[in-house]
């Protein structure tokens, strides 16, 4: 197996892998950025050295892992929308899973052995009870979920049959930013909750749409888990120390074990910003189901993992930092 120096961050111009650099650079390791900047952003990869390629590009990944000393991988390349997801299965089948197919064969031919992927709770599809732990059937309702469920499968493939070790970690809600508002969420378009209650704190929406206020939860509004960026970065490096300490690979799904309502989220932004925030109860999201929560026991026992910025009003904080110091995000576009 090679025993390299530097972490690989496939797709660390997104929002969840430039978190995760950042949280590798704080703690002295040593960071490679590859990214077709397709959706990500140069400026949120940092000090860290950048590639702009693409995964399919098998030639140029070869090359990579030739020029430098890669001791793991850590993929975030994905498309991530579930409504584009049903509108264009094979932007997300050919995306999702073709090209991690790519960059799988490449490190198989480079002997990188250690994979860390970014997969999520939407592999589950519908609860079948309000607690999602790793037992939970896997039955993904729509294509985004699929792909990373079949990722999921290759991987346990690749182990069985090549001896690729991974660390499989299903998000729940990822929101919040890094300290200090320097990096943050900027999607285009938005579609998250947080970040698109604040643009209603910043006046760039008159009002937030809540999808639905006649769920059987505690105000009628969708209950979430909503889990800090930098809790989500922790467990991706707890989870190549896990795997370079001999553990096991295996899934752990990563989240508060704690839920908000839509209603809580808009009240707290409202809080922290001290902006009334206007909203509106619409339809449902077809999709949506009434409460997701994560059980993180198996990531707490297994990797000695906990979430750090577990309340609400400090994951609100922090992505307000961000958005209201980067009102246009990283005005790239
Ligand atoms: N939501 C909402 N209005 C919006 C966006 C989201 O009411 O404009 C709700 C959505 O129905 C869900 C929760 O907020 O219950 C979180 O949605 P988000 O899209 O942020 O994440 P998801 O749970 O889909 O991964």
């Amino acid at each position: 197996m090679s025993q390299g120096d530097t972490i690989l961050v496939v797709g660390g111009a997104g929002y969840i892998g430039s978190h995760c650099l950042w949280e590798l650079r704080q703690r002295g390791f040593k960071t490679l950025c590859y990214d077709n900047l397709s959706e990500g952003h140069r400026a949120a990869c940092g000090e860290t050295p950048f590639i702009e390629g693409s995964l399919n590009d098998e030639a140029k990944l070869d090359k990579l892992f030739a020029e430098h000393s890669i001791r793991a991988v850590f993929h975030f390349a994905a498309h991530c929308y579930v409504g584009e997801s049903c509108e264009d299965p094979e932007k997300y089948y050919f995306n999702n899973v073709a090209s991690t197919l790519s960059l799988l064969r490449s490190m198989r031919r480079a002997n990188v052995k250690r994979f860390i992927f970014s997969s999520t709770a939407a592999t589950f599809g519908n609860p079948v009870r309000d607690t999602i732990d790793e037992t939970h059937p896997q039955d993904p309702i729509n294509p985004y979920g699929r792909t990373k469920l079949m990722i999921e499968h290759i991987l346990k493939d690749y182990k069985e049959a090549y001896g690729m070790e991974h660390v499989i970690l299903r998000y729940f809600n990822a929101a919040g930013a890094a300290e200090g508002g320097v990096i943050g969420e900027d999607h285009e378009p938005e579609t998250h909750l947080i970040p698109l209650v604040l643009k209603v704190a910043l006046g760039q929406r008159d009002d937030i749409k809540m999808f639905g206020d006649d769920y059987d939860t505690v105000d009628g509004t969708c209950v979430r888990d909503y889990i800090h960026i930098l809790d989500l970065a922790d467990a991706h490096i707890k989870g190549l120390e896990y795997l370079e300490n001999g553990g096991e690979s295996a899934a752990f799904n990563l989240g508060n074990g704690t839920g908000y309502s839509v209603k809580q989220v808009i009240d707290t932004v409202a809080k922290v910003t001290g902006k009334a925030i206007k909203s509106e109860a619409v339809g449902r999201r077809a999709g949506d189901p009434a409460i997701l929560i994560a059980d993180y026991k198996r990531a707490e026992k297994v990797l000695g993992w906990k979430p750090k910025y577990g309340d609400l009003e400090t994951i609100v904080k922090t992505a307000w930092d961000w958005s209201s110091s980067h009102p246009k995000g990283y005005d790239d576009r």
